[in-house]
């Protein structure tokens, strides 16, 4: 035969496999796939008709002349259109929604057109090829296809390189691959022996290297992805912002609505306080001590509907001390005793003695654990006895594992309630526990505070029979000699007598708050102390009372009409001309959200008193900032 058609027969079989490569995995209905495909179809379609006006022209003896005529004009035409067909496919990969044009793709269009007329009026013209009686002869215009070939080829090559920026370095690898395979196949057929087909041999390759380098799935995919996450990011970040302003919003609320539900609850307990002291008659006093339990339930939900708005914001944080673990215990039976002696439930707290006399870290939010734990021991046990036990071991030298187990003979807990039990608003076991007040976040609360120390909380349980929590936390040593054996230390539990820790006769304090049932709640606290306690009701009165008299503590309230307590710290501090310069100043706050005790000792408070005020907290702030020589302990 005249011709060697090996390669393009090896090529027609790579363009099948690209066909059939596309077609299994690069199925995804993308534009410039299409357009790949469409590229390979044509490139196959003018290899077949190459091979096949090879025969004809080997065979032209036995072929009529107008076949011959027929299968190269198809062939001519077939060239210039595929390779027409390498630009579209680069638009595509360019702009994948709409393959933009440019003035450039449309004269293109045109050459193509021009050039497929030439070529179907070559049997006439004579001008790309012809036929000598049944021999093929090459017109002035035959190397035409292979020109607008590398044309078409560095056109789009060009087009590439205008969005260079857009590709990966292997993208870009594969491009510029792709370009010199194609270029030097067109090179290849003009310079070896026009009989050998290699052109499309080397098109075939250079399709596998673009299919391969450019068109991958996974990359699109993941860069179709990656712009969905970007616009998903954005999304989050908007979702964000509003999410943190509407936290922001919310702690807002809580401060005030803390200060607007202690203030009245304030008034109510302190002034129900001095009821109970100062009256005679047994019926005022029970009934007293019904406003003091409602009051304080009030209060414990209120705290805890802020502690857990706290933990959830991420807010809550502890605050860590040296405290003695018997003092913290003798708290704790101070508030429950008397609770456990009334519904007549035996009390008990036990400790291992050796635990250690001071330790360093957050004693009130342990107290509140224990007290929690305590709490719904005394709210779900009918009969029987409830025990504190205090116990620890040693992890080194300076920190020992602190174990607080609270055990009671109370209803108990089922087996497939356990998990439930830690949930925020969860009860569970609702048939036996309708009639008991709660929330469900005594234990999530208490959970998340261990949790913060580094600890676990553990419960053990027999339905019917009783529960024990128990909690294990790290503290550090302070001082390691033993505390000794809690019983041993307590004189009587739950005697409910108020009596005064202290008196102070020539102390001299000043309280300031523009509420003034709160002014009389607090003269009426200090009564037994004996201590001349003077009252303002607003900031300015408390500037002019402060120049002519020199006071051992002050009191100032936070939330004030006009000047509030930070403003009036303010002027107190930065005033010179008055004798009260070294004068301790307490915040008197119900404002109980998180930040705030850094707020007041940043404005230059020496310590906080929250309300509702507490007695206990009260003679303890007071013995701890009155002059030493003043005070007289009972
Ligand atoms: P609350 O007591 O306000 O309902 P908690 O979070 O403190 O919420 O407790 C969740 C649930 O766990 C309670 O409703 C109760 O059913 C159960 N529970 C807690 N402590 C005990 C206990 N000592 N004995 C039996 N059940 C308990």
């Amino acid at each position: 035969m005249k011709y060697d058609i090996h390669f393009a027969i090896a090529g027609l079989i790579v363009y099948v496999m690209i066909l059939v490569n596309l077609r299994i995995q690069y199925n995804n209905g993308q534009n410039s796939v299409i357009k790949l495909r469409n590229l390979i179809i044509g490139l196959f379609m003018a290899d077949l008709l190459d091979i096949v006006s090879a025969i004809t022209i080997a065979f032209s003896e036995y072929v009529p002349v107008w076949i011959n005529y027929v299968t190269n004009t198809g062939f001519f035409i077939l060239e210039a259109l595929c390779m027409s067909l390498l630009p579209v496919y680069i638009r595509y990969v360019l702009d994948p929604e709409h393959g933009k044009k440019s003035i450039i793709d449309y004269i293109n269009e045109i050459i193509v057109g021009i050039f497929g007329v030439i070529c179907a009026t070559s049997f006439l013209t004579k001008l790309v090829f012809y036929f000598e009686g049944r021999e093929f002869k090459s017109g002035v215009l035959y190397d035409l296809p292979y020109v607008l070939g590398i044309y078409f080829i560095l056109y789009s090559f060009i087009r590439l390189m205008q969005s260079k920026r857009r590709f990966s370095r292997r993208q870009f690898a594969t491009i510029v691959g792709f370009i010199c395979i194609s270029v030097s196949g067109s090179i290849l057929q003009f310079f070896i022996p026009g009989s050998v087909f290699v052109l499309y041999f080397v098109f075939s390759i250079a399709a596998v290297v673009i299919m391969f380098g450019l068109e991958t799935p996974d990359n699109i995919r993941l860069e179709k992805t990656l712009l969905e996450l970007k616009r998903s990011e954005s999304n989050l970040q908007e979702a964000l912002e509003r999410a943190q302003a509407a936290d922001v919003a919310k702690s807002e609320f809580l401060a005030r609505m803390s200060h607007e539900i202690r203030t009245p609850i304030n008034a109510v307990l302190g002034m129900n306080e001095l009821i109970a002291r100062e009256t005679t008659q047994p019926v005022v006093r029970e009934y007293s001590a019904d406003i003091a339990d409602a009051g304080q339930a009030l209060l414990a939900l209120i705290n805890d509907i802020l502690d857990m708005s706290k933990i959830e914001a991420g807010r809550m944080e502890l605050t860590e001390t040296n405290y003695e673990p018997a003092k913290m215990l003798h708290e704790v039976n101070n508030i429950l005793a008397g609770r456990f002696e009334e519904k007549g439930l035996k009390f008990k707290i036990k400790n291992n003695p050796e635990i250690p006399r001071v330790l360093r870290g957050d004693d009130v939010r342990i107290r509140q654990i224990i007290i929690n734990l305590l709490s719904n021991a005394l709210k779900y046990t009918e009969t029987g006895s409830v025990e504190l036990m205090a116990d620890f071991s040693k992890l080194d030298e300076s920190h020992i594992e602190l174990i607080m187990s609270v055990k009671d003979t109370g209803i108990g807990i089922r087996d497939e309630d356990k998990e439930a039990l830690f949930e925020s608003f969860k009860r569970i076991d609702l048939e036996h526990n309708r009639k008991r007040e709660g929330t469900g976040l005594g234990l999530n609360i208490t959970k998340s505070l261990v949790e913060m120390m580094h600890g676990f909380i553990n419960v053990e349980s027999v339905y019917g029979e009783g529960s024990t929590f128990i909690v294990h936390i790290v503290q550090e040593i302070k001082d390691s000699s033993g505390m000794g054996l809690y019983e041993d230390m307590v004189s009587k539990a739950g005697s409910k007598k108020y009596k005064a820790s202290f008196k102070a006769p020539g102390a001299h304090i000043l309280v300031v708050d523009d509420v003034r049932t709160n002014l009389m709640v607090i003269k009426g606290l200090l009564k037994q102390t004996e201590i001349t306690v003077d009252t303002a009701l607003s900031g300015a009165e408390c500037l002019d009372i402060i120049k002519t008299q020199k006071f051992d503590v002050i009191f100032l309230d936070h939330m004030m009409p006009e000047m509030d307590g930070i403003e009036t710290m303010k002027y107190i501090r930065d005033d010179k001309s008055h004798c009260n310069q070294d004068t301790p100043v307490i915040m008197l706050t119900a404002n109980a959200i998180m930040g705030a005790k850094e707020l007041y000792i940043d404005s230059g408070f020496e310590d906080y008193l929250s309300k509702p005020i507490d007695w206990h907290e009260l003679e303890q702030i007071l013995v701890k900032h009155l002059p030493e020589e003043k005070v007289e302990r009972l």
